[in-house]
Order: C-alpha cells, then structure tokens, then sequence
C-alpha cells in the first residue's frame, strides 16, 4: 500500500495543470513552454519529496493544490528581483556574500543617470568623433595613486591576470611560495598565473622567502616577478619577508617586470580610521616602484566591482590594447560609480565621505549610542523570556583585509532559548529587507557598525514582525 510507486500514482498531469483556472491566468498571453517549465520542475520536486518522506498516500486533490501553490509562488519569484536588500548586523564591514561596499548616494545617483540616458561614454563632443571618457576615470585614479597611467577593468582577479599575461607574456613568473593564496571560494593565485599562460616559479618557503631566494631566478629571459598581497591571513613565528621597495629595486636593477597585487586597494590611510598601522596605501605601493600595480574597486577603496591597475605609463598602454581588455571591459555603471568614489577623494579634505571608510571609522561613542537607540527601540517589542543588553564586541573588516584585526563595537545582543534565538534569526534572514545578525554561543547579536542610522527603524520592524511570527506558529 505505502510502496513508492503507490505514492506516485496520484501525481497530476502537466497537461491537466496547464488548464488549472489558477494556472491558466498566468498563462494568458505568455508563452506556454515557460509555464510548462516551472511546472515540471514544481512536479519533479513534489515527486522526490514522496519518495523521500515516505508518508501516507495523498489524495489527487491536495497534490493538485499544493503544485499549484508552488508555481503560483515560483511565477512570483521568477517575475519580481533576484535579490532582497539586507540589513548588515553581521559588524563584517567589507561583506563578500552581502555585496561588499556601499556607494554613498551620490555615486549611486550617478549611476542611475548613466543607466537610464545616453551619455559622451565614448564620443567626443566637441569633435563629434569617438572619444574616451572612461579615460578620465582613469586619470583620476592614476593621479590619486601617484602612477603614471591607470587601466579600470572588470575586477582584480581579471587585473591580476592581464597584467601577468601581458608582463610574462607566457614565459616564467616567480612568486613566493608564502604567497600563493585563495582569495574566496574561486580564486586561487597559482590557477590564475596557470591561466594566464605562465610558467609557476616558486621560491622560497610559507614562512620564510628572500631576497636572494628572488635573485637567483631572474636570469632567464621573459621572466616576470610578482608579489601577492597577503590578505586574508598572517604569517606569524619564524618569518621573512621581502619588502615591495627591496624586490622592485632589484627587478629594476636586473630588468624584470614586478606586478604587485595589492588586493583590497586603500586610498585613504586605514590606520587613522583606527586600524592596524603598517598596511600601504596605494600610492605608497605605487610609490615602492613596482611596474604595476592592481587592486579591487569594492573593497577598501569603498567603489563598485571593479578591477584598477596603476604603473607604467608604457605597460599600461600594451595593457589598453591587448586583445582579451575588451572580453574584460566595464560597462558605463560601473565607470559612473568610479568616477563619483574618485572625485569624492580628490574633493576631500579629510577621510571622504565613502561609507565603507565610515563604518570602519565610526567611534565607540557613536556606536554606543546607535546601540542604545536600537535597544530602546526592540525592548518593549520583545517577548516574554528574551533579555536584551548592550555589549562590546568585535567588528571585522571583511573582504580579505586586515584578517587579524579586531575593531571593538557595540552589539545589542539578545538572550532566549537557543531554538527560540534561532527560529528568530531565520526569519529575520527570510524577511524583507532580510536581517543577517551572528549567532553564537552568548546569544543573537546585531554590530551596530554595519548599519546606518537611518536603518534602525527597519531593524526594528524586521525584529517586529519575527517576534510576531514566531509567537504565532507556537
Ligand atoms: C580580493 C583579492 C583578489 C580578487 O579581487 P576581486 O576584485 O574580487 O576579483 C585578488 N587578490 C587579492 C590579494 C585579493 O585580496
């Protein structure tokens, strides 16, 4: 009786879906084959689901009604945006999976201005001839980096590999082995320079490389030479290292191309913003003589997705013009975006108005009071059993920059049965906007560091209506 095949039997036709009342409105006027997609994936998902849980047989009935449910719910998801907009309580301020920096309003004003006219993107006016205006984005970064020349393409990891691409141009790279990192789930640097055509040279050891250890494979003709930020982690114990100025005075000396990968690209000195001394701003890389330079646009520097390479004003035209620049092009957003981030650093007198670089600075005093706001907000909505309190805690910078360092915060951080604290931050996951807070062995926290004022009014809606949820379905 309760054999899988019996489970089965009752599962409705496509044929007999598509002329559902409910199913037959979506239809109207669309095409029939979309419509018949979302239906079988929906049936193929109900029948795994039979033949997993085993269950009782259900009736014809109920399995019409619950496929129809589900493509009535699919249709919704298919015709409406892929993404929500999240609150960040996660502290993590450079969030790679919640879409790294924020523009500040005017960066995002200028991209709506792009995306929605025609703009002299690459057409002089004056001429009535093509023209280059991403050129000027270009400059301004080249000039806020101290380099001669700058390229703005695609993201870093494409950077990386023109700029190994171009500079090897399929010969040897040398790297330390201390620096063949994996930035991410997808980019691991010796797959890019393989990619790239490149002959992997590694030198020295995880923890130890020298300069001697450099030299001694830089007599080969068509070798290149690059050298890794190390981003995501630190070295510690018995450790050397090369500096960036010693191994670009030694490539210029013995004539080989030094592309440095600066990873997150700062502009502004993070260590006034009250992190670790000791990392370079890019125009201090720039600035330690290596040929070129690449970093990201979205991770300290505060932009949008964007891969900048600085140097050379000779290598950066070869890079202008090789054939795979294109295949790594930006669109015009994106070039707006940069644009407005750049001119907002060349227009500062101190640290720019960049919310990445506000939320890093942001100071205790602020962060306490943001904290005692939002607590002030939620307490009276809380539910019988959950203690809210306003701790210190620790906020990251994320996106691969400063692994070690530890940015004191304020968290209001909430108490209650560890299911009730769970069943509650899955549905502030699932709302809209979704809230992402960290959970842990004290509690359910939310980093006042990753939010703005203007959001704690959401936060508290979003806590509103998990709280109501959850009393409901008790
Ligand atoms: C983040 C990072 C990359 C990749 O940059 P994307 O802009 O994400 O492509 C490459 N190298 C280093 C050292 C990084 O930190």
């Amino acid at each position: 009786m309760n054999d899988p095949s019996s489970r089965l039997r009752e599962i409705p036709q496509v044929s007999a879906l598509l002329e559902h009342p409910r199913l037959a409105v979506l239809l109207e006027g669309r095409r029939r084959s979309w419509l018949q997609r979302v239906i079988q994936d929906a049936l193929s998902d109900l029948r795994r689901e039979l033949l997993e849980d085993g269950g009782t047989v259900r009736k014809r009935d109920a399995l019409v009604d619950q496929v129809v449910a589900r493509v009535e719910d699919s249709y919704r998801e298919l015709t409406n945006p892929a993404w929500t907009r999240v609150l960040n309580g996660t502290g993590v301020v450079v969030h790679t999976n919640l879409g790294r920096a924020n523009l500040a309003p005017d960066a995002v004003a200028a991209m709506a201005a792009v995306a929605g006219h025609n703009t002299d993107l690459e057409y002089d006016l004056a001429a009535g001839a093509r023209g280059h205006r991403g050129r000027q984005v270009e400059a301004k970064a080249a000039l806020l980096a101290g380099a001669e020349d700058a390229l703005v393409i695609n993201n870093n990891a494409a950077a990386v590999w023109l700029a190994v691409r171009f500079t090897a141009g399929g010969g040897r790279v040398v790297i330390s082995r201390g620096e063949i990192v994996a930035i991410g789930g997808s980019f691991r640097m010796n797959e890019i320079l393989a990619e790239a055509g490149c002959e992997l040279v590694e030198v020295g050891t995880t923890n130890r490389t020298s300069l001697a250890d450099y030299a001694a494979e830089l007599d080969v003709p068509g070798t290149a030479v690059i050298k890794v930020h190390r981003s995501n982690f630190s070295v510690e114990g018995f450790t050397e290292d090369v500096s960036l100025a010693d191994l670009a005075q030694l490539c210029s000396e013995r004539g080989r191309p030094l592309v440095y990968d600066a990873g997150s690209g700062a502009l502004f000195p993070m260590a006034e913003l009250g992190l670790p001394a000791g990392e370079l701003t890019l125009d201090q890389d720039v600035a330690c003589g290596p040929d070129l330079v690449t970093c990201s646009g979205d991770k300290l520097l505060g932009g949008c997705q964007a891969g900048i390479i600085l140097g050379r004003a000779d290598l950066i035209a070869g890079l202008r013009k090789h054939p795979m620049r294109r295949a790594f092009r930006v669109d015009k957003t994106t070039l707006a975006a940069l644009d407005a981030v750049l001119s907002a650093y060349l227009r500062a007198v101190d640290r720019p108005p960049v919310p990445t670089l506000e939320q890093l600075g942001a100071d205790l005093e602020s962060l306490q009071d943001r904290a005692e706001k939002l607590l002030a907000g939620l307490a009276p909505l809380a539910p019988a059993g959950w203690r809210g309190e306003v701790v210190p805690g620790v906020s990251s910078v994320g996106g691969g920059s400063f692994s070690t360092a530890a940015i004191e915060s304020r968290l209001v951080l909430w108490q209650a049965e560890k299911t009730d604290l769970e069943d509650v931050h899955r549905r502030l996951r699932t709302g809209d906007p979704a809230l992402v807070g960290r959970m842990n062995n004290d509690g359910l926290a939310v980093d006042v560091r990753t939010l703005g004022d203007d959001e704690l009014p959401l936060v508290i809606a979003a806590f509103s209506a998990a709280w109501t949820q959850a009393a409901r379905s008790a």
